[in-house]
């Protein structure tokens, strides 16, 4: 319904002006420049933007699907592509032609749905530098795929438009296994493997940025070892699952049994989220991937409630679009 739509805005954009895009993704950029640093103090080089919070496949009109952001000075870096992750980056001002890179934790639909449209919106909007891209085992046939699924779109606007081959923009980065997984000149990321069954190929992400270490546990069950792993961090974002409120999820669907069981398996109590932060001495322990995620009536000091049995350092119970300047 809405594509017939969408192409024909498209097409009148286009029609009043063939330079649209390249003015549109300058004017997007200079207005991201305009409504970032100088509204911030000097010091907060790095920042930390909690795109979406709610964890989960599910869309609503709450909280959005899972996606992270660490902005190192003006250079994005993104971690999980849920479902409207594009949008949420419009909303915390970042121009998506300035993408650069992009982390998949693991290959649940929920962190990287939106993964091949984020990179095809960043052209849309004028994107011309290289994009790379890492994830679990899987992600650089994922890669192929969306292209192949898009090749109409993209062929004929580069003939038509005059734009680059996206496809020589991405590069996708299947990683192994844990370890280094890249470096620049201000920042290095670490993959760790952490339990998510029935996934294997599941990552945490260790990033060493100038202003401090951020770590983001991705989707885990508990794992003592993850304390290991962010052992005094800065921050560490973790998600968090609220026991009380997954019967109330399960109760919603069908499968509730199946559903309530997954869950339990493969996802962190917030009383575990407190022992592993204690453990990993961290400075700013960060709640995210909420579930139940939208739930009417849990409040944020019942996600902190089991947490605080065990920890008792800095704790935020994340919100959409929050945002955390370095250092903390
Ligand atoms: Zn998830
Ligand atoms: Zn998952």
């Amino acid at each position: 319904m809405s594509r017939p739509r969408a192409a024909t805005r498209r097409g009148l954009l286009l029609g009043a002006a063939a330079l649209a895009a390249p003015r549109l993704a300058s004017a997007q950029q200079a207005s991201a420049q305009q409504a970032t640093p100088a509204a911030r103090p000097p010091a907060a080089r790095t920042r930390l933007v909690l795109l979406g919070t709610k964890g989960g496949p599910r869309v609503g009109i709450e909280q959005a699907n899972p996606a992270n952001l660490l902005l190192v000075g003006d250079t994005p870096y993104v971690i999980d592509c849920g479902y409207g992750v594009s949008r949420q980056l419009v909303r915390a001002g970042v121009a998506l032609p300035s993408l650069r890179h992009v982390f998949i934790t693991h290959h649940h639909s929920d962190h990287n749905l939106e993964y091949g449209n984020l990179v095809y919106n960043a052209w849309a909007g004028g994107l011309r530098t290289p994009v790379d891209a890492y994830g679990p085992r899987g992600i650089e046939q994922m890669t192929r795929d969306f292209w192949s699924m898009n090749r109409f779109d993209v062929e004929t606007r580069m003939a038509d438009e005059g734009r680059p081959d996206p496809r020589n923009l991405l590069t996708a980065h299947d990683i192994e296994g844990p370890g280094p997984v890249m470096r620049d000149e201000r920042v290095r990321v670490t993959a760790f493997r952490t339990p998510h069954p029935p996934i294997v190929d599941n990552y945490a992400y260790k990033f060493e940025t100038p202003d401090g270490v951020v770590v983001f546990s991705g989707d885990t069950a508990y794992n003592p070892a993850l304390a290991e792993f962010a052992k005094g961090a800065d921050v560490l974002v973790h998600e968090a699952m609220l026991l009380s409120g997954v019967d109330d999820l399960a109760r919603r669907n069908p499968n509730a049994a199946t559903m309530r069981q997954h869950l339990l398996d493969s996802h962190t109590t917030t009383e575990d989220v407190g022992r592993v932060a204690a453990r990993a001495g961290v400075k700013l322990l960060v709640l995210s991937h909420f579930v139940p995620g939208d739930m009417p009536g849990v409040t944020d000091a019942m996600w902190e409630e089991g947490v605080r049995r065990h920890y008792a350092g800095r704790l935020i119970v994340g919100h959409d679009l929050q945002e955390i300047a370095l250092p903390v």
